[in-house]
């Protein structure tokens, strides 16, 4: 595993994240997999709390093409990864070797639908449980109870940047030995209720423009894209 920074954020290099995460599975090895874009980047930087869990994730995964162009530009020949795949992936490693999977976020009937399509894919997918993810403290509680009585092997967490890493960090001393995963919205796209960029935006690095079409509301959060390829240049031109 090779690791690198950008604009302070760790991302860790691997040529097979999914077998590096089956080999963890299997050792029941706790881990804390982030999918790193540059959203979620400048987000760090303004959130002690967010930079602090990626920093002490063991997998940072570059999730998007505003870091992979970062790391290009400075020499080295990466490609994306993006969470989603990655997650699915796992899913699949997880389902065939009935590794134990928990599943937290997205609407009630959407954490639903992913369940019964899972489970016409693999018959013998084994859940542990779920829960979608509007909950209060008192309905919160439950589920950290059912999480620590069931001791998944993975847990899905897909409350949306910064809840869900920071959701994680606080409760995976519930499942020391899990892999979690924050998939970010991926729940809704697995469920058929959101669809991803076709692969010609996302091949010329342009999802984001995908995103801001199907969800015009996101503009706001959207200006760190700029902000972060200001921040990229300032660095560059320092350093000269
Ligand atoms: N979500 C949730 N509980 C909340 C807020 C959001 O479960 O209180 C879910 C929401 O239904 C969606 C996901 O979190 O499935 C956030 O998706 P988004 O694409 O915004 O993820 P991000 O870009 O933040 O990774």
């Amino acid at each position: 595993m090779r690791h690198f920074k950008v604009l302070g954020m760790p991302v860790h290099i691997h040529k097979n994240y999914s077998d590096w995460l089956a080999q963890r599975l299997q050792a029941n090895q706790g881990t804390h997999v982030v999918t790193l874009n540059a959203e979620m980047t400048m987000q760090a930087r303004k959130n002690r709390d967010l930079a602090n869990v990626i920093q002490q994730a063991e997998l940072v995964v570059p999730d998007g093409s505003g870091i992979v162009l970062y790391l290009r530009s400075r020499g080295e020949k990466i490609a994306r990864c993006p969470g989603i795949e990655l997650s699915e992936q796992v899913v699949k490693i997880a389902a065939e070797n009935q590794w134990r999977i928990f599943l937290i976020g997205g609407a009630p009937d959407v954490i639903d639908t992913v369940v019964d399509s899972w489970r016409k894919q693999w018959a013998d997918i084994a859940i542990a449980g779920t829960h979608h993810g509007y909950f209060d403290q008192a309905i919160e509680q439950q589920v950290c109870d059912r999480l620590q009585s069931s001791q998944p092997n993975l847990i899905l967490i897909g409350l949306g940047v910064p809840r869900q890493e920071l959701w994680i960090q606080k409760h995976r001393h519930l499942c020391p030995n899990a892999v979690w995963i924050g998939v970010g919205g991926s729940f809704d796209i697995w469920a058929g209720i959101k669809t991803r960029a076709p692969a010609w935006l996302s091949n010329n690095h342009l999802e984001w423009l995908y995103r801001l079409y199907q969800e015009p509301w996101r503009w706001r959060r959207m200006l760190s894209l700029p902000h972060f390829v200001w921040c990229v240049t300032k660095e560059s031109l320092l350093n000269r």
